[in-house]
């Protein structure tokens, strides 16, 4: 039996403010993220997503569904106390998890060259 990961990359535009940080990120700004979402799992030997771990169309719904439309275009102070990339991972993950079998790891994109990661099993999520 194949395992294989797959991943899809999607996008939000947030406002958020960093009550502790010491410099400018403790003033409002915002930030075009991006979000990486990686499912690992067999593939699927009977019906449409056969040959699939998951549908591409299916990961999409789930995670427009359950992150995006609540994120995009959003104060994220608003949902997320202390907005940090980490701490909007996190609640990304608890919000996904559930909804997501295979669930394997998130990359949230702040920055081109900044971002966060997370794996199951991380303390963060216990
Ligand atoms: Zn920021």
């Amino acid at each position: 039996m194949h395992v294989v990961q797959i991943r899809k990359q999607f996008a939000f535009e947030s406002a958020h403010v960093l009550p502790f940080h010491a410099g400018k990120c403790s003033r409002l700004h915002g930030h075009s993220y991006r979000l990486d979402v990686t499912v690992e799992g067999p593939l699927q030997t009977e019906g449409p997503a056969t040959g699939m771990v998951i549908d591409f169309d299916e990961l999409s719904r789930v995670v427009r569904a359950t992150i995006i439309d609540k994120l995009d275009h959003t104060h994220l102070n608003d949902t997320i106390e202390n907005p940090t990339s980490e701490n909007i991972i996190v609640w990304i993950w608890r919000r996904l998890a559930p909804q997501l079998p295979g669930l394997a790891e998130l990359t949230l994109w702040e920055t081109a060259t900044a971002c966060a990661v997370l794996r199951p099993g991380d303390p963060l999520l216990s």
